[in-house]
C-alpha cells in the first residue's frame, strides 16, 4: 500500500472510486490480484470509499447507496457449526437463524439475540459445551445434522417465537468441504456417502421439518449440473445461494444466471478484492432479480463497512455472525445505529415474503 498504491493515488479525487479501483487492478497486472493481493488492494478500496463519504459530510450508507438508501437488512445469524469449523459429528458447517417476521431490525436483532440464548440454556442443559467458534456460534458435540437443527427449532420456540413464522433457519453446508471422490461423504454424522441428488432430497426434506428458507452451497463448488437442478427442484420456495460457487465473480455469477445454477450470491468483498467490482457483481444479481446477501469472514475485525454496504446495497440480507463477541457485534451496532438515524424512513422486510 505505501510503496506502490498510495504514491499513485495521492492528489486524485476520492469520489472517482471506479476509476481508482481499476488502476489499483491495472497497477496489479494479474487476473486474481496475485501481485499486490486483494488485501491491500480492498483495504485501499474500501478507505477511498470512506474518505469519500466524510469529504461530503455524508453517512457511507448513503454515499454509496444514494439518498434512497433506506432497507436494514435481516441478518443471517450463525448460532452452531459442524464440518471444518467444529469437532463434533455434524457434516454442515453453519446453522443460521433469520428473524424474518420481525418488524424493525432492532427486533430482529432481539428476536436472534434471545434465540441464540435460549439455545445457550438448552445445549448446557443437556450437558453439552457452550464455548463459541469464530463466528460466535456454539459447537457442541451433538450427535447428528438432524440435532442441530432440532436444537434450534426448540430454541426458537424456547425464546417465544414461531418457528418458520418469525424465526426461520437457513444452512450453509459449505460442501466443498465434505465432497470426496465423487459424492459428499456425511462421515461426521455416519448418513453415508451420497450423490448430488441425494444431497438435494435431504435438504428438501429438512426444508420440510426445520422451516429452512435458504440454502448456501449445499453442493460442491464444482457441481454446476447439481446446483441447477437442486435450483430447479428446490429455488421456487428456497434461497440457493453461491458462495464458493461464485466467490462474488461476476464471470461466475454471469453464468450462474444463464444456467440458472441457484438464486442468490453471498456477497463477499475480499473475494473479489475492490468496492467497484462487488458493486458489478450486485448490479448482475439485482438486474437478474437474484438475491444477495452481504457476508462477513470468518476471520474478521471490528470494521463495520459491510453493515453500511448493506444497507447501501438494499438487498434485504447480512450474514454476519452471531450475537456475540466484538467484531460480530460491530456490525450489529452499527446497523442499529443507522435504523435510528433513519427514523420513519427505514424499511424492513422479509426477503421472502413472495415465497
Ligand atoms: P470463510 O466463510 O470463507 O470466511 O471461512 C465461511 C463461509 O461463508 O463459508
Ligand atoms: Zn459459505
Amino acid at each position: 500500500m505505501n510503496g506502490i498504491i498510495a504514491p499513485r493515488l495521492v492528489g486524485m479525487d476520492p469520489t472517482r472510486q471506479e476509476e481508482i479501483d481499476r488502476l489499483m487492478i491495472d497497477l496489479d497486472g494479474t487476473p486474481n490480484k496475485g501481485k499486490l493481493g486483494a488485501n491491500a488492494i480492498l483495504g485501499v478500496s474500501m478507505a477511498i470509499a470512506r474518505a469519500a463519504s466524510e469529504a461530503l459530510g455524508l453517512p457511507l450508507y448513503e454515499y454509496i447507496g444514494g439518498p434512497e438508501a433506506a432497507r436494514l437488512p435481516v441478518p443471517m445469524m450463525n448460532i452452531l457449526n459442524g464440518g471444518k469449523h467444529a469437532d463434533n459429528s455434524v457434516d454442515l458447517q453453519e446453522f443460521m437463524v433469520m428473524p424474518i417476521g420481525a418488524p424493525t431490525f432492532a427486533e430482529a436483532l432481539r428476536y436472534g439475540t434471545e434465540t441464540f440464548h435460549a439455545l445457550k440454556k438448552i445445549l448446557s442443559d443437556r450437558g453439552y459445551a457452550t464455548s463459541v467458534g469464530d463466528e460466535g456460534g456454539f459447537a457442541p458435540d451433538l450427535k447428528s445434522n438432524d440435532e442441530a437443527c432440532e436444537v434450534i427449532v426448540e430454541a426458537i420456540e424456547a425464546a417465544g417465537y414461531s418457528p418458520g413464522r418469525d424465526v426461520a433457519i437457513a444452512l450453509d453446508p459449505a460442501a466443498s468441504s465434505f465432497f470426496q471422490n465423487g459424492s459428499y461423504v456425511l462421515s461426521k454424522s455416519g448418513q453415508g456417502s451420497l450423490t448430488s441428488r441425494q444431497m438435494t432430497a435431504l435438504y428438501r426434506e429438512w426444508v420440510e421439518k426445520y422451516h429452512v428458507v435458504s440454502i448456501e452451497d449445499g453442493l460442491h463448488e464444482n457441481d454446476w449440473e447439481g446446483f441447477r437442478e437442486q435450483t430447479a427442484e428446490l429455488g421456487d420456495r428456497v434461497q440457493i445461494v453461491g458462495d464458493d460457487l461464485f466467490v462474488t465473480n461476476s464471470r461466475f455469477v454471469e453464468r450462474g444466471i444463464r444456467e440458472r445454477a441457484a438464486n442468490a450470491v453471498l456477497i463477499k468483498l475480499n473475494q473479489i478484492g475492490t468496492v467497484s467490482e462487488t458493486i458489478e457483481t450486485i448490479t448482475m444479481c439485482r438486474n437478474a432479480g437474484w438475491g444477495y446477501v452481504i457476508s462477513h469472514r470468518s476471520g474478521e475485525t471490528e470494521d463495520t463497512f459491510i453493515a453500511d454496504f448493506a444497507v447501501a446495497m438494499g438487498g434485504g440480507q447480512i450474514k454476519t455472525g452471531s450475537a456475540c463477541r466484538s467484531e460480530r457485534i460491530a456490525k450489529y451496532n452499527r446497523l442499529l445505529e443507522i435504523e435510528a438515524e433513519l427514523e420513519g424512513r427505514a424499511v424492513f422486510e422479509n426477503p421472502f415474503k413472495d415465497r
